[in-house]
């Protein structure tokens, strides 16, 4: 996978270096000498990842992060910021201003690359979320989403996988001031935990005596529950090359052992931002989905999931040879009700009808708002006489009561028109439709409030 990466440092030489080392690896490189021009950049949207250096005249690294960081259009893109090796306070203030990562000069070529594709591997999954996301605000279905950098980073749920008793301690009093930290030492249980409780961030040794932490890794991505779960190793200075195998399999980040406090907080940290903007991001998305099949006045499905389902729903009923009914229901005469009462209160007759229907129907049974003040209920099981039965049961349950509304109290009766059908052997969705539609126009043409069955 490719990405673009924008390399930001005063020093051309500098840029020059990383430029080459990153083409090697495929990436395309993009230079900016300066912080301005850098946020110029990021704002057209021409890179994926920024690499920062922190020594700038005029506006530092610092600066420049903390622009793009509080900015819409530009807060999720991931930034590295490059620190000289001998200023550990420089990260401390990157962290501050909302960096993802860090590098330190002279930066490391494997460090170097395996952050860059770890982090344009996560810009792919965001910028997906984004978009569906996006286009979901865009048909103003959810409210404006947030960026990652809204968020703190703290109070992880963090799951420790060593057995190493010693370096297990070391690493949860590090983090305990800021997350809930629990140790495992058994790497089968670790997996287990993974899945069935709440974890935020896995963090595994690759040393461990008794199992292959790789294996771990690639048992966690291939499992649904803990695909996405964000991975960050811990491994010993001579194991680069089990790192990068790590990597390839979609472990997150790693640290190298003797664990600097800091470094461990913020790439922690860090991993926690991404994964609870992408988890919002997702839900989003999800709320998008349910949108697009609910009916949101009355929660009712709606008629998009009726033609998707329907068929479905003939198709098992054939199988099992046994009956399935499609009934339609028509309020009648409801452009009354919003002339007479107000548009407010003919919604909440819709609601209040809907509500009724919820009463009458079972289990298996398809309840659907089509639209308008059109319903339709479609009951597999169930033959046209018994429909009609419990038909014949909605439109008294509708006649008999009035709808009460809760604004001033009015009451407002109504009457509604139902037309069945039952599937025949070569019924289709469309034609099972069409002639309960015909049996509804019959039951309005003949005097409405009443029910009428399709011939078989
Ligand atoms: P009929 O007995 O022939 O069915 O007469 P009707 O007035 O019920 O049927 P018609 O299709 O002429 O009018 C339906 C009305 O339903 C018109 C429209 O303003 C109203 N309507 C459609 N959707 C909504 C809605 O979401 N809320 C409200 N309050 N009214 C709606
Ligand atoms: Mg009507
Ligand atoms: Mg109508």
């Amino acid at each position: 996978m490719t990405a673009r990466v924008l390399v930001v440092d005063d020093n051309p030489a500098n840029c020059k270096l990383l430029e080459v080392r990153l083409n090697n690896e495929y990436f395309e490189v993009l230079t900016a000498s300066n912080g301005p021009d850098a946020i110029l950049i990021c704002e057209k949207s021409l890179c994926d990842i920024v690499l920062l250096d922190v020594m700038m005249p005029e506006m530092d690294g610092f600066e420049v992060c903390r622009r793009l960081k509080s900015h819409v259009s530009t807060a999720h893109l991931p930034i590295v910021m490059v620190t000289a090796l001998d200023q550990p306070a420089d990260r401390v203030r990157g962290l501050e201003a909302g960096a993802d990562d860090f590098l330190t000069k002279p930066i490391d070529e494997m460090q170097l690359i395996a952050r860059v594709r770890s982090l344009s591997r996560l810009k792919v999954t965001i910028d997906e979320l984004r978009n569906r996301a996006a286009t979901t605000v865009a048909l103003g279905m959810i409210a404006p989403f947030g960026a990652p950098s809204a968020e703190d980073g703290r109070r992880g749920r963090l799951l420790v996988v060593d057995d190493r008793k010693n370096s297990a301690e070391r690493l949860s009093v590090a983090l305990a001031p800021h997350h809930a930290v629990t140790i495992e030492a058994n790497a089968q249980e670790a997996m287990f935990k993974a899945a069935e409780e709440h974890v935020d961030v896995l963090i595994i040794s690759l040393g461990l005596a008794n199992y292959d932490s790789l294996r771990l890794c690639s048992q966690i991505r291939a499992l649904e529950r803990t695909r996405n779960l964000p991975i960050l190793l811990v491994a010993d200075a001579e194991d680069r090359d089990r790192v990068l195998r790590g990597m390839e399999l979609g472990v997150n980040d790693w640290l190298s052992r003797p664990v600097d406090r800091n470094e461990l907080l913020a790439r922690v940290r860090t991993q926690l931002r991404q994964k609870r903007y992408a988890d919002s991001l997702r839900e989003k998305v999800q709320q998008s989905i349910e949108l697009a099949l609910f009916d949101p006045l009355t929660g009712l499905n709606n008629r998009r999931f009726l033609e998707n389902h329907l068929s479905t729903m003939i198709e098992n009923a054939r199988i099992r040879r046994a009956p399935l009914t499609l009934m339609i229901l028509d309020i009648d005469y409801f452009k009354r009700v919003n002339d007479t009462y107000g548009h407010d209160c003919g919604d909440e007759v819709l609601k209040g009808f809907a509500d009724r229907l919820r009463g009458i129907i079972r289990g298996g049974d398809l309840l659907c708002r089509l639209g308008g003040e059109e319903f339709v209920i479609v009951m597999p099981g169930v033959n046209a006489t018994a429909a009609a039965r419990i038909a014949e049961r909605a439109r008294q349950a509708i006649e008999q009561e009035a709808f009460v509304m809760t604004e001033d109290g009015q009451s407002i009766s109504i009457t509604t028109s139902i037309g069945l059908a039952e599937r025949r052997d070569d019924t289709g969705s469309h034609e099972l439709y069409r002639r309960a539609d015909q049996a509804l126009y019959r039951s309005k043409s003949e005097g409405r409030n009443r029910v009428t069955a399709a011939a078989a």
